[in-house]
Formats: structure tokens, sequence, C-alpha cells
């Protein structure tokens, strides 16, 4: 089969999804079903919420001095 380049942007069903961090508002679009490996998710009342590496870090690192959050 040969899709020529620019052929229309009709009947692809692999879209990229877009990711937006909850924390710094940073978005990513990934040809994947989920976001990034280097990203974090965590659930809070039934609501996926996405944090980019940057924000993960920070998340671990004040995780790390108090353990009072339920980030995971
Ligand atoms: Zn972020």
């Amino acid at each position: 089969m040969t899709s020529p380049p620019g052929g229309g942007d009709h009947g692809s069903a692999e879209e990229p999804r877009r990711f937006v961090c909850a924390r710094c508002g940073t978005s990513v679009d990934v040809p994947a079903e989920g976001p990034p490996l280097t990203w974090t998710y965590s659930v809070e009342s039934g609501i996926r919420q996405y944090y980019c590496e940057t924000c993960s870090r920070e998340n671990l690192r004040s995780i790390e001095g108090r353990l009072d959050s339920d980030w995971w």
C-alpha cells in the first residue's frame, strides 16, 4: 500500500494526542495512547492529572521532603 504525502488529512485512525501538564501548562503531542514515559499522572477526584517531566521531578522532591501528599 502506498500513501502519498499530503494526500488528505481524512480518515487517519491514529492521530496524536495532546497532553497538558496540570501544573505548568506545557503541552506535548504524542502519537501514542499514553503520555510520554517521562510524564506522570495522578488521579484526583476521578480525574487524571498529568505532569511533565520537570513538574514530576519537583513533585518527587516535595514528596521526599514531606510524605503527606497523595501524588502517586
Ligand atoms: Zn509541568
